[in-house]
């Protein structure tokens, strides 16, 4: 994972468990429970494995969808649908998470039964801010081919166009030098 992947919002970081979604077979990055439990924890989301049933886990695929869908709408400019919007609000009206410090930053704690519920309401959290406009940044849809990805451009002009320079912002120079190459 690339530098400018990492800092990009936590929620839009989650919609890439599911990638190529223009394609006819998008590709699902969580497939089985311990996919989401592993996903949770590598995004700092927990200091150990959370539990997660096959239930948690359609529910998290779900709020990934909607997350994913609200933030097309955004980035089309057009209201979320309002199904999206009250999956993402019920997720953020639960959680119960909070960060401390620790030695060497900020550590999210989840004194609730299910830290894995916890960790997808943190999730739903952060899609209001970042969809809501609370976040500096605006969003947009990869221009990669047949990426569809979505990303916060943060840049001062607005100007980037890529949901990761190591993929598709490399994908797209090398098809620009080949074509200049061909001709
Ligand atoms: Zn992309």
């Amino acid at each position: 994972m690339g530098a400018d992947t990492e800092t990009q919002p936590l929620c839009l970081r989650f919609t890439k468990t599911a990638t190529a979604r223009a394609a006819a077979r998008p590709k699902e990055s969580l497939l089985r429970p311990p996919d989401l439990a592993q996903w949770l924890l590598a995004a700092g989301l927990g200091e150990q494995l959370p539990g997660v049933d096959e239930e948690l886990l359609r529910e998290a695929r779900e709020l990934r969808e909607a997350i994913y869908r609200a933030a097309r709408a955004v980035a089309d400019a057009v209201p979320p649908a309002g199904a999206d919007r009250d999956r993402i609000n019920a997720w953020a009206g639960r959680n119960d998470a909070f960060r401390v410090l620790d030695g060497t930053g900020a550590a999210w704690r989840f004194p609730g039964a299910s830290p894995a519920r916890s960790a997808l309401a943190v999730l739903a959290g952060d899609a209001v801010e970042t969809l809501g406009g609370v976040r500096p940044g605006t969003v947009k849809v990869c221009a990669g081919t047949g990426c569809v990805a979505v990303f916060l451009d943060t840049t001062r002009g607005r100007s980037r166009r890529w949901c990761s320079m190591g993929t598709c912002g490399n994908r797209a120079k090398k098809d620009a030098m080949r074509v200049r190459h061909e001709r």
